[in-house]
């Protein structure tokens, strides 16, 4: 999960606080809630977090929908909007009866989707290299062939 993207919701003054004599951060609502004084930015901002709920849902059908993590607003998304990934995967498994060969279950990169098969239906992609190596051996025979024959005319000439 990417926090910077959502790192512009915590816009709020209380995430700047300055720690206390001790280091320590103190929650803004501490006397009513149960969070301890941290000497950890990164615990305090979840505190603020947890009572500022800052992160708001951006979806035009939701109004005032807001969420105390990154996390839950992403969880959120997926669900309700089908953001992050649902109709973004194109790759499908070429085996039918395996349930990453429905649509919409595929893969969002055709490495994922090699791996996927390579380990799952045992699938190589030798076929296609040993194609490759008998069409260049048949190729050589062919042009020592096509020498022999034009050695032999020479002498018949
Ligand atoms: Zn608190
Ligand atoms: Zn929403
Ligand atoms: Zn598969």
């Amino acid at each position: 999960m990417k926090d910077g993207q959502y790192g512009i919701f915590r816009d709020d003054h209380l995430y700047n606080a300055q720690p206390d004599k001790n280091g320590e951060y103190h929650c803004p609502n501490e006397h009513v809630c149960s969070h301890k004084p941290t000497k950890l930015k990164c615990n305090y901002v979840k505190y603020v977090d947890s009572h500022l709920r800052p992160f708001k849902c951006r979806h035009i059908s939701c109004v005032d929908v807001h969420f105390s993590s990154p996390a839950c607003l992403l969880r959120h998304e997926r669900a309700e909007h089908g953001m992050h990934g649902h109709g973004s995967k194109p790759h499908l498994c070429k085996f039918a009866d395996c349930e990453r060969s429905v649509q919409g279950n595929g893969f969002p990169r055709r490495y994922n989707l090699y791996d996927h098969m390579k380990r799952v239906h045992d699938w190589t992609s030798e076929t296609k290299t040993s194609t490759a190596i008998s069409k260049d051996k048949k190729e050589s025979v062919k042009s020592i062939k096509r020498k022999y024959v034009s050695e032999g005319l020479r002498t018949f000439l």
